[in-house]
């Protein structure tokens, strides 16, 4: 059974840690910084053997070499953000099945926020570790790559199953619930009781994070350019589902 730690980060980051207890493996997912993975692996008395980055932002990154030179554990970065993340043993591309903590994983190359971005998504678990691609009722803002791209990344992520448990890089949940809010929703009771379940977590200093996809594939704007309804409500059933992904990317920029 496999453990999975949340750790908060930095103003609103998440790290994961998960922990194999038969294996006695551990990895984590995007140490933005090593101190807390650090006093989480010194509680648990667990030894760090891998670290899995989704993409070269610092606040995803910047823990990387501290761990590294403590726990020579391994590094295993996208293959095309190599240049902004060095010392990796091992870079991975779309498609690559690889192993974490002795599950099997399969890397989703997810280019848009980063040309390199990856998600990872471990099928027995049914958990998706999103970066900044997918976030619960939003998505990551287009730094490197096109709004075309970010679109077919989004769509690897819609092919998987509803039951798909997601963990994304940050606690961006409440804000992008008013920017939801600002659009016209033809299921807006289901947006309403999502909000209010967001809020009390939220008031409780809890994560909002897992999500389910099924209910992003209801409730995330970005992930509703197919949804014919929705489009009609928002006056874009002319628009095909790129031009549609775009638009709504656009509005969230400027809200
Ligand atoms: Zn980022
Ligand atoms: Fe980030």
């Amino acid at each position: 059974m496999t453990q999975i730690e949340i750790i908060k980060a930095l103003s609103d980051n998440y790290i994961y840690v998960l922990h194999n207890p038969i294996n006695k493996q551990t990895a984590v997912i995007d140490p933005g910084e090593a101190q807390p993975v650090i006093d989480l692996l010194e509680k648990k008395d667990w030894n760090l053997s891998h670290i899995f980055n989704t993409h070269h932002h610092n606040d995803h990154v910047a823990g990387n070499q501290r761990l590294v030179n403590k726990y020579n554990c391994k590094l295993i970065a996208p293959k095309y953000d190599q240049n902004n993340i060095h010392n990796c043993d091992h870079y991975v591309l779309d498609g690559d099945e690889i192993d974490i903590i002795g599950q099997k994983a399969n890397v989703l190359h997810t280019p848009g926020h980063t040309i390199g971005h990856i998600c990872y998504y471990i099928e027995n678990l049914k958990i998706l570790f999103s970066g900044d691609t997918l976030f619960r009722l939003g998505c990551g803002r287009i730094f490197e790559g096109t709004f075309e791209q970010m679109k077919s990344s989004l769509d690897k992520i819609i092919n998987l199953p509803d039951d798909t448990l997601v963990y994304c890089g940050h606690e961006y949940t409440l804000s992008n619930a008013n920017f939801c809010k600002s659009l016209i929703y033809n299921n807006i009771k289901d947006l309403d009781a999502s909000i209010l379940e967001i809020k009390n977590l939220r008031n409780q200093n809890k994560p909002t994070i897992p999500f389910f996809l099924g209910q992003e594939k209801k409730l995330n704007p970005f992930l509703r350019y197919n949804d014919v309804n929705f489009k009609i409500a928002n006056n874009v059933e002319k628009l095909n589902s790129t031009e549609t992904f775009k638009y709504f990317r656009k509005l969230k920029d400027n809200y």
